[in-house]
């Protein structure tokens, strides 16, 4: 094989699997997704290397630099910690900056070997922590790797599409770059009440949910970035989500992320993808709600590695160990172009596969599950909305 057609595989070191033993939701998840590609043969068709720590500078291209000094060193006071989200489903632990900088580390090695041209795809399974803000941390995520990898890949290849279909909205990317046509940001997922983080809805939906609306709370931040300073135009037409409804399943998710990603692409015209996989949106999943399954996800990933662009490839949420780790499995394999058995091979957590053991066992329950006309309808308005914004765009730069 040619050795740019190989995908580049950035995997997990101990230190890394234990430090994410510290986040209750990801607890041995690295493992599980791990032993499984193992068994299946599929590091023989990967160029692995492993993760190294990014350098504190580095992420300082997206994070504050107080947000760093507290996850080196968390403040004793509980509101400092709250103003840095260091509290609930974050709550601080022992290594944080470490797991940060490997994880941020894990994201931009992926984006230099796609950036360097020698290799067209990278992936990064610890990656995709699409919630971390400028000086917070949210959802179970502590540092935006995505962030990091998206301003690597501009800076170094042009225009870039991101791309997000976990089942929660992407929000800390979009507001990352909610201000450039550099990265335009596209995120697939469940909108509905109560859902985290509650935006991402249609435009006139996203008011209601308090989007914005004022700076961080920060006490010690020593500035302001640019998306909170009211005399800065956001991009909003660069910024495109789709709100699906809750059991959305295969028949619309699929063929919808390939008709608006194909038309973004199409207007935009990026020079690299970042994708994040976010298998919380199969079936079963405890906090996803979009009932996919996992050969639906690895379709619609497909359609977007078909357009053989670079492409850095995230993991994102996934919070069914056996369904993320069926779902990473399939897409590294359609990565590297190997087809997948329909069985789970023996690994050292065969038993979580059970009771089928095949990576199919629950298509026939997401095929039920259909989404009403009239949101389909809304979905269609606001991506020929963004398109035609995109064209119009183009054109004029243009002339
Ligand atoms: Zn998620």
């Amino acid at each position: 094989m040619e050795k740019r057609s190989r995908v580049a595989y950035i995997a997990p070191t101990i230190e890394y699997v234990e430090l994410c033993e510290m986040i209750p939701r990801l607890s041995l998840r690295t493992p599980i997704v791990e032993a499984l590609i193992s068994a299946m043969g599929l590091y023989q068709h990967l160029t692995v290397e492993r993760v190294r720590e990014a350098l504190v500078e580095e992420l300082e291209a997206f994070h504050s630099k107080d947000y760093l000094n507290a996850l080196n060193d968390p403040p004793a006071d509980l509101e400092e910690l709250e103003d840095y989200g260091l509290v609930d489903d974050c709550a601080p632990f022992s290594g944080m900056l470490k797991y940060a900088l490997l994880t941020a580390g894990g994201a931009l090695h992926a984006a230099r070997a796609v950036a360097s041209g020698t290799t067209l795809r990278a992936i990064w399974w610890g990656g995709g922590r699409h919630h971390a803000k400028w000086s917070s941390a949210s959802g179970f995520c502590y540092v935006n790797d995505a962030v990091i990898a998206c301003n690597h890949l501009s800076t170094n290849l042009g225009r870039v599409l991101y791309i997000d279909l976990d089942a929660h909205h992407g929000d800390g990317v979009e507001e990352a770059f909610i201000t450039t046509d550099e990265v335009m940001t596209v995120s697939f997922h469940a909108f509905s009440r109560g859902f985290f983080p509650g935006t991402g809805g249609f435009p006139a939906e996203e008011g209601k949910a308090g989007y914005r609306s004022q700076p961080p709370q920060c006490r010690s931040v020593s500035c302001v970035p640019k998306v909170y300073q009211t005399s800065v135009p956001t991009r909003r037409g660069y910024a495109l989500n789709m709100p699906l409804l809750p059991n959305t399943g295969d028949e619309v998710f699929v063929p919808l992320i390939g008709k608006a990603t194909e038309q973004v692409k199409r207007a935009y015209n990026p020079k690299a993808v970042v994708l994040v996989a976010g298998p919380d949106c199969l079936s079963g999943d405890p906090l996803g709600e979009l009932r996919v399954s996992v050969q639906g996800l690895t379709r619609a990933v497909r359609r977007i590695l078909d357009w053989e662009l670079p492409t850095v490839l995230l993991g994102g949420g996934g919070y069914s160990q056996a369904n993320t780790a069926r779902a990473l499995a399939s897409i590294t394999a359609a990565a590297a172009s190997v087809e997948i058995p329909d069985e789970v091979p023996e690994n050292p957590f065969f038993e979580i596969y059970g009771p089928d053991f095949t990576f199919n066992h629950y298509v026939r329950e997401t095929q039920r599950a259909k989404m009403e006309d009239t949101h389909l309808k809304r979905l269609d308005g606001i991506l020929s909305k963004t398109v035609t914004h995109l064209l119009q765009d183009r054109s004029s730069s243009s002339s």
